[in-house]
């Protein structure tokens, strides 16, 4: 039994505005509007969203990824 998080805390880097957000439990969020400064943030190379690029915790399908998971 797995247990994703699905509550990133996410940090701009323009501004460093820091916001709770929750994530979609099996989807990537590509653009996220800092509500700080209100620059449009998109993943870094290499990244498959705006919560593995900035936030605290990977997104959910990148943790379910992890290969760890036994039935
Ligand atoms: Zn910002």
């Amino acid at each position: 039994m797995q247990t994703a998080q699905l509550t990133s805390t996410i940090r701009c880097p323009h501004c460093g505005f820091e916001k709770k957000e929750t994530m979609p439990a099996d989807a990537c969020v590509y653009f996220y509007d800092c509500a700080g400064c209100g620059q449009r943030l998109s993943p870094k190379p290499g990244d498959c969203c705006v919560f593995c690029s900035y936030g605290t915790v990977k997104c959910p399908p990148k943790q379910s990824h992890c290969g760890c998971s036994h039935d």
